[in-house]
């Protein structure tokens, strides 16, 4: 109906409203974070079934994670379009399998593998390679990224040399067990995630009949997130689509954070030498965040090397200004977490609801000390795209490994013990390479670091005591619930958007992580990383880091090289730049660090408060601010980045 095709492009802009009008075909949108892609790809499939071109049935859109696949089919049920299907690509691989296995391959579809990292164990056991843990979770990404990557075992020695990151064993060691891998799944008739994607490209290939009844039944397909697609999604996709050209594509290439796992900007990018008569739409208003976010997010992905032509977008900001961006550096995590906690309390007493909080991290392992703080002053909180930190396969078992010892009668140096037993389930002295190794050695020190938090204050502490003390912790932690504060990785956030964002931990070696140190083209992807988690901010944004892990811990850390630009590092001292001095309420008009660039009316001496933001102003510069007063000097020597138990005054 005409009233509904109205209401359709009623809330969108010029530019969103031709990509939602254009004619059935290829059509790309390039746009940056928050520019209303997922709004309009969303409206585009409601208008053209609303305006007949189209049956919602025949419609496919796919996205990347279950989560974004879900928010798609509430926004188009919202539309009036219930019968359209938005999937992820597995789901909608593994419902085409289902449907035509019987017939193409005969008997019941096979079912998924369980428990895969047994598999490559035991592949890697046959071909005599390593069989640590640590290491068959590296194979088995290894795996995936091959075949995610079309790489067949006997091109990955050459295709992993084209790469800059090493692979776990030798290539030809990878080589043998994606092998034996491959004919024990075979063997036992199981199918892994990718195969999945490779026997739905491969029906369609080879099964004429099956590729005409799918092309048949879907003739419409659209796909968000277009710029994470890697080549083995393309080549399903290019057999959905058989010689037709009915796609949608909508992406920002300067959001691509997968290329780790074999996903590449390129198809995005190409589009148009591919289809040269696609309809292509630029979008560069943001509707999501606030101008100073907005500012902000455009100055993090300015400073990207090598942007690809279409990526040089910049933002333009719709919404009225709010509040500042803020940075803050803590002396340590815990005094971190309680910071960030105690600002999430005051944006919950002002009103902002629970499910409108993120917490973003870039390894799952930050999310511990979040979970703690969270839980003491008793916040609910969910966490995304990662287990609860108890409940982590690697932190069960350390748990098994600490209970048993226990029993065994020690107690020199706790957190020294704690760390010999945790050799046994793989925590090795050095941060080994891998991602997923990674986040578990991650995991594990968070063991040794409670057991030295444990000492400080009950010194003589043993074993049996800090197994009580985990397991009080494990069940202390709230239970699973769907209104509560969200903690995600960066990676799990994307095509989220939230009112409050935190992105903490914001140290060089954790963003970008040590090991994408010495490849560019690995800290490139990094910093996309922290563009998109600025850009998951609609209002308050918050960016913090600590100089050292534990409480009295020596402060080594950095923060992230990415905040240098953003913070310019050469702010040679705090400046006053008015003060009354001489009476015991003597008042200083200075910048505070927590509000940000602006400045601030006064600071009481005396209350030791910023008057703007309730921070407390830390205890070391208000020594020296009783100082200056009592001395009167003319500058108030401070260094850039003074530790602070809160906020800084600079
Ligand atoms: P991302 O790159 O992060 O996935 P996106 O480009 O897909 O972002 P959307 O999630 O579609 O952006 O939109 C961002 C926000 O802006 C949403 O809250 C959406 O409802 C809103 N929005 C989009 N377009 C408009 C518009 N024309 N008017 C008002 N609000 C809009
Ligand atoms: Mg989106």
């Amino acid at each position: 109906s005409t009233e509904a095709e109205k209401g359709l492009l009623d809330g969108l802009d010029p530019e969103q409203r031709a990509a939602v009008q254009a004619p059935r075909g290829p059509v790309c949108v390039l746009a940056g974070a928050g520019t209303g892609k997922t709004r309009t790809i969303t409206h585009r499939i409601a208008y053209l079934v609303h305006t007949g071109h189209v049956s919602a049935g025949q419609v496919l859109a796919v996205t990347f994670t279950n989560r974004a696949a879900g928010e798609m089919r509430t926004r188009l049920r919202a539309l009036g379009i219930p019968g359209a299907q938005a999937r992820t690509f597995h789901s909608a691989a593994l419902r085409q399998l289902r449907y035509f296995w019987p017939r193409v391959v005969g008997g019941p579809p096979w079912d998924l593998v369980e428990g895969k990292l047994r598999l490559v164990g035991q592949a890697a056991h046959r071909v005599g390679a390593p069989t640590e843990v640590e290491i068959l979770r590296d194979l088995a990404s290894e795996i995936e990224w091959a075949k995610a990557s079309l790489v067949a075992p006997d091109s990955y020695p050459d295709a992993v040399q084209r790469r800059r990151r090493e692979p776990p064993v030798p290539a030809a060691q990878v080589v043998q067990v994606y092998q034996a891998y491959e004919a024990l799944k075979n063997k036992a008739k199981l199918l892994d995630f990718e195969d999945l994607l490779l026997h739905t490209a491969a029906v369609l290939d080879d099964h004429a009949q099956v590729a005409e009844e799918f092309r048949e039944r879907y003739r419409c397909f659209v796909v968000d997130e277009y710029q994470d697609v890697t080549p083995l999604q393309q080549r399903v996709l290019n057999g959905w689509l058989g010689a037709r050209d009915d796609l949608t594509v909508v992406g920002d290439a300067n959001q691509t954070i997968y290329s780790f796992a074999g996903a590449s900007p390129r198809p995005l990018l190409e589009f148009t030498r591919r289809f040269p008569e696609a309809a292509v739409v630029r979008l560069e208003r943001d509707y999501r965040s606030t101008p100073q976010v907005v500012d902000l997010a455009n100055q993090v992905i300015s400073a990207a090397r090598d942007r690809p032509a279409g990526s040089r977008l910049k933002l333009v900001g719709q919404r009225p200004v709010g509040p500042p961006p803020r940075f803050a550096e803590f002396d340590d995590e815990p005094t971190e977490a309680a910071a960030v906690v105690r600002r999430i309390q005051d944006l919950v007493d002002a009103g902002t609801p629970l499910s409108e909080v993120a917490v973003l991290y870039r390894v799952n392992a930050q999310s511990e000390t979040y979970e703690q703080a969270l839980t003491e002053v008793g916040i609910p909180y969910l966490v995304r795209g990662g287990e609860r930190f108890f409940e982590r396969q690697e932190v069960r078992q350390a748990m098994v490994v600490l209970r048993a010892a226990s029993g065994d009668a020690v107690s020199g140096d706790l957190p020294e013990i704690v760390r010999k037993t945790l050799e046994r389930v793989g925590l090795t002295a050095e941060p080994p390479t891998g991602g997923s190794a990674r986040e578990r050695w991650e995991s594990l020190l968070a063991l040794v670091e409670l057991a030295e938090e444990l000492v400080a204050s009950v010194p003589d502490a043993d074993l049996a005591k800090l197994v009580t003390e985990l397991e009080v912790r494990a069940q202390a932690q709230h239970p699973p619930t769907v209104e509560g504060v969200t903690l995600a990785s960066l990676h799990s956030a994307k095509g989220l958007e939230w009112d409050a964002v935190f992105l903490i931990g914001l140290v060089d070696g954790t963003l970008p992580i040590q090991f994408a140190d010495g490849d560019e083209a690995a800290v490139e992807e990094e910093r996309r990383l922290l563009y998109v988690g600025v850009t998951r901010a609609r209002e308050h944004l918050w960016m913090s880091w600590a100089l050292s892990r534990a409480p009295g811990g020596r402060r080594h850390r950095r923060r992230s090289r990415f905040l240098y630009s953003l913070i310019p590092d050469d702010h040679p001292t705090a400046r006053v730049v008015r003060a009354e001095a001489g009476t015991k309420t003597a008042t200083a008009r200075l910048r505070c660090r927590v509000c940000a660039a602006q400045l601030v009316g006064t600071v009481s001496i005396k209350l030791g408060r910023c008057s703007d933001c309730p921070s407390d102003v830390d205890q070391a510069l208000l020594d020296r601010l009783r100082e200056w007063r009592t001395t009167r000097a003319r500058e108030l020597k401070v260094p850039p980045y003074v530790v602070f138990t809160d906020a800084t005054l600079m």
